[in-house]
């Protein structure tokens, strides 16, 4: 069964940003000050979509503590080396990370500096399911993936992504058990500033977020972004419902004070609350979109996401490539899961392809 690399934030139902040069700015080699003793730290990534990931440097008692890590790659580490350069510390002033998400490009570079150089590294306790089952040797790990695509009756889809040859990752890709699990509410003393910890489960199962409420600032990982809508569910074991997560998980940072958003991808934000309520305003949207879309009579999730368009451009779903259709495909699943917990669609499960139709 083909299987997508395990990594990215984005969904193709993305939203508009800034156009042209302005959307690209973020992407600098560097390590740019966000505040005194807080640094933005962008690493590349490999795939021309998302482009790169920030991982933050912060100034703690005794050495540097790191919020994500980049992806296990050369050429992520000479770059974050060089940008710790910047600031007068190396790879050997890193005493922890703390990781928002399992994601490769977030969780794997800190195992590989971890086999060198021992620092500690840190995850949000919900992130279990999915690293038992990627450390599993003889389960695979994206099966998830794979059951959703067949529920969704994308079985063409599956047959375009097998004849293009996607499989999953094989050999070492950086997923080891951390040397904490971090636990919702769980406070990080960093000398001059303190981090709270929130879990928000929605992009990955255990994903959290840090909070440093004295300075008003978020590390919101792939929580909130800026410019993009974050994937859902796109893990090895992911809950039943995760697009309620998520969108609880929204209303959650909501009802916090405003922080600034440090975001992985994308530049730094004034305003946690304005980026949650376009998330919200989207979702909304989306769900609206997909109930008109079984309007004619039962349809699967796959021709829900043939019916609907995708990104700001409005393209088909035969338009996107092949790992953003199996993305598309699972957003249109987990949206019309949430309109069936509502009450508003019912599905059909007698088959293998479930039917969804509205309610009543
Ligand atoms: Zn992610």
């Amino acid at each position: 069964m083909p299987s997508p690399p395990d990594s990215g934030a984005s969904s193709p139902a993305s939203s508009a940003g800034p156009a042209g040069s302005d959307r690209l700015a973020w992407l600098e080699e560097g390590a740019h000050q966000v505040v005194p003793g807080v640094y933005r730290i962008p690493l590349p990534l490999p795939f021309d979509g998302l482009r790169a990931v920030n991982a933050y440097a912060i100034e703690s008692a005794g050495g540097l503590t790191m919020i994500d890590s980049g992806w296990m790659l050369e050429t992520t580490k000479d770059q974050l080396e060089r940008s710790l350069a910047r600031i007068g510390a190396g790879f050997g002033d890193i005493r922890r990370f703390l990781v928002t998400h399992i994601h490769r490009d977030h969780y794997t570079q800190a195992i590989g500096l971890r086999r060198i150089f021992g620092m500690k590294v840190a995850l949000g306790a919900d992130e279990k399911h999915s690293l038992d089952r990627l450390l599993s040797k003889d389960s695979f790990a994206m099966s998830p993936q794979a059951e959703r695509l067949i529920r969704a009756g994308a079985q063409p889809l599956m047959d375009k992504m097998a004849q293009a040859g996607m499989r999953p990752p094989t050999g070492d890709q950086g997923y080891e058990e951390p040397d904490e699990w971090i636990s919702s509410g769980a406070v990080f003393d960093l000398g001059r500033r303190r981090l709270e910890a929130i879990a928000t489960p929605g992009h990955t199962r255990g994903h959290v977020v840090f909070a440093d409420a004295e300075a008003g600032l978020l590390f919101a990982g792939d929580h909130v972004l800026p410019h993009i809508t974050p994937s859902i569910s796109l893990e090895a074991a992911p809950q039943e419902l995760p697009l309620r997560d998520y969108i609880e998980s929204l209303l959650l940072v909501r009802r916090m004070p405003d922080l600034t958003l440090l975001p992985a991808h994308g530049p730094v934000a004034p305003s946690v609350h304005a980026r949650v309520d376009e998330l919200l305003d989207h979702h909304d949207a989306r769900l609206a979109a997909m109930l008109a879309a079984l309007a004619d009579g039962p349809r699967t999730g796959y021709e829900v996401a043939l019916a609907i368009r995708w990104t700001s451009r409005s393209k088909e779903l035969t338009e996107l490539d092949l790992m953003n259709q199996m993305l598309a495909v699972g957003e249109t699943l987990s949206h019309l899961d949430l309109l069936v917990a509502r009450g508003t669609a019912v599905a059909d499960t007698d088959s293998g392809a479930w039917l969804y139709r509205p309610a009543g």
